[in-house]
């Protein structure tokens, strides 16, 4: 391989735009990487204080109420209601960008009932097959993690009626979604 080979397959790597296969973002926080190993294999689990009984997320060091560090990664239950939900039209990180040039990508974010607010990747399929006629700010609805085609950790928002007991069954709406698998540079998927 010439120098010049060898540095052209260096820029496709350091460069999600060449790739054939784009995938999501992997970069995270130490935190971060602390929530999708807490989150591999489980529905939904959070931090926690012990000393306020209270969930909270994003992660942080501290708890945001009392600033102890007293927090454990706890099972939450998931359920809660829509605040608002959208979709993006463009995306700068490559991955989303083959995506959205297919169709906009749905999100939204929703209070827990258990208390935090997150934002989410938007199962809009489990919604009358994507017309979403009855979405409104309070629609009732269930978020759920599960691990994208980079490994890690994301959050999902679908019906409060969808099954997502089990890995197999939560795997089956992220593969629906299209987040198991790279995008490919011809937008196939
Ligand atoms: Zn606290």
């Amino acid at each position: 391989m010439t120098t010049n080979e060898l540095m052209k397959s260096r820029l496709k790597y350091n460069r999600p735009s060449l790739r054939a296969r784009a995938r999501p973002p992997k970069n995270r926080t130490p935190l971060g990487e602390a929530f999708s190993a807490a989150n591999l294999g489980r529905s939904l689990k959070l931090q926690y204080c012990i000393d306020c009984n209270r969930f909270q997320y994003p992660s942080q060091e501290v708890c945001q109420a009392c600033l102890k560090d007293n927090l454990v990664w706890r099972e939450a239950v998931g359920t809660g209601h829509i605040i608002s939900q959208t979709a993006l039209f463009h995306s700068l990180w490559e991955f989303f960008k083959r995506r959205t040039s297919q169709k906009p990508w749905p999100v939204a974010t929703v209070a827990l009932d258990q208390g935090p607010i997150v934002f989410t990747h938007l199962d809009v399929e489990a919604f009358d097959d994507g017309k979403m006629l009855h979405v409104s700010e309070k629609t009732q609805v269930k978020v759920f993690s599960h691990y994208d085609c980079s490994m890690r950790s994301i959050l999902i928002t679908t019906t409060k009626e969808t099954d997502t007991q089990t890995r197999e069954t939560r795997q089956q709406i992220v593969a629906r979604m299209g987040l198991s698998k790279p995008a490919f540079r011809d937008g196939g998927i």
